[in-house]
């Protein structure tokens, strides 16, 4: 049966089940057999982060965005990378068990985001802590519907069709489910007695859900011309006017599936024999990110670092040729300065004022 099901999988064609209303809870418990299970959960009347859940009640299946992206449980904000020895010149790198994980309800943009890291961790050289936690979690992806803020759409990563495990599609009474690896297929034949065949009026509820989820986005178009737009647009005042507004306080890089840029720090005990390696999240909208030795800055100025981020998470990301940004909405929401990076984008679209969009604002 596994082989059948390896040569199924290789030959790429989707499976497709459905899990009634009254199954999910049951099929949530079920997931803990696979690891522990995180989800997101509502956290605060605005709120909702994703939590290790004990009670599957507690989940939240209408959430929008969460505190922090799941890229916090792949690349740790802090975390030792091994301990050194000073006086004997070698350093040992922790074992670290992993155990399996799984994260429930993660979204299309998300999970585009989750590719685009497996790109610059994976691909050229190997990042050994990554890798391993990539390879203990398993991912079930949960459809959404746009608020104000969101353009994935415009992004191309409102919808994925490779980098889950399942993923689950909203139906008036269930949730129509696409297997999308092996562990996927694993599970669904695991827990065979949850689930049941999709039929022709699940498959009108699944077309009449995208529809309405396509309309729901504020924008439409692309924003794939916009890596150049924005250098062109360079010395536009837009950029002099949002920078000055930025307090530099790197809320829309952590917040971002998809920054990943850290800092590596040795710190020594205080005899200074050993010392520790630790990295941590960095955010290029610090001063001291583009600070080096000699006291030279490769961004001297807030809007240096806040153009760059522009210009950052606009360049395209050649393994998937989208760009960097998935149009998750989070630097937005989260800003506390309250900086529209969408609509600084769509002035820079239509080099006019920007669009009347009414934000609930954070
Ligand atoms: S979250 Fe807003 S204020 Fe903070 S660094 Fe980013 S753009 Fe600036
Ligand atoms: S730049 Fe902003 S909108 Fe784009 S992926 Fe990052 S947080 Fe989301």
């Amino acid at each position: 049966m596994q082989k059948l099901i390896y040569i199924f999988w290789y030959i790429r064609k989707m499976r497709y089940v459905k899990i009634a209303n009254e199954q999910i809870h049951d099929f949530l418990n079920q997931l803990k057999q696979y690891g522990k299970l995180y989800a997101p959960v509502k956290v605060s009347d605005k709120f909702y982060d994703r939590k290790e859940i004990d009670d599957v009640c507690d989940i939240a299946f209408d959430y929008v965005r969460t505190l922090l992206p799941a890229k916090k449980y792949f690349i740790h904000p802090k975390e030792k990378m091994f301990d050194i020895d000073i006086e004997n010149g070698t350093y040992d790198e922790p074992e670290e068990k992993i155990e399996p994980f799984v994260l429930f309800g993660v979204h299309a943009c998300e999970i585009v985001g989750l590719r685009i890291l497996d790109g610059v961790y994976l691909r050229d050289y190997v990042d050994t802590y990554y890798k391993r936690r990539r390879e203990a979690g398993i991912i079930i992806g949960l459809s959404c519907l746009p608020d104000d803020h969101c353009f994935c759409n415009l992004r191309r990563s409102d919808f994925v069709d490779i980098g889950f495990d399942l993923f689950l599609h909203e139906l008036p009474d269930g949730y129509l489910v696409r297997v999308g690896s092996p562990t996927g297929h694993k599970i669904v034949d695991e827990c065979a007695e949850l689930f049941s065949n999709v039929t022709q009026e699940d498959i009108a509820a699944f077309r009449e859900f995208e529809e309405k989820r396509q309309q729901m986005f504020s924008h439409h178009g692309s924003f794939d011309n916009m890596r150049y737009l924005l250098e062109l647009t360079a010395r536009d005042e837009l950029w002099d006017e949002e920078s000055e507004k930025c307090l530099g306080c790197g809320n829309c890089t952590n917040t971002c599936p998809t920054c990943r840029c850290y800092d590596v720090q040795d710190i020594p005990d205080i005899d200074g024999k050993t010392a520790e390696r630790i990295r941590f999240w960095d955010s290029c909208q610090f001063r001291s990110h583009g600070l080096v030795a000699g006291g030279h800055n490769f961004r001297e100025t807030k809007k240096d670092r806040f153009f760059n981020r522009y210009v950052c998470k606009n360049s395209y990301f050649y393994g998937l040729g989208t760009s960097y940004c998935v149009g998750c909405g989070n630097c937005t929401y989260f800003c506390p300065a309250g900086i529209d990076y969408l609509g600084n984008l769509l002035r820079v679209r239509s080099a006019s004022e920007p669009e009347e969009v009414v934000h609930e604002h954070n």
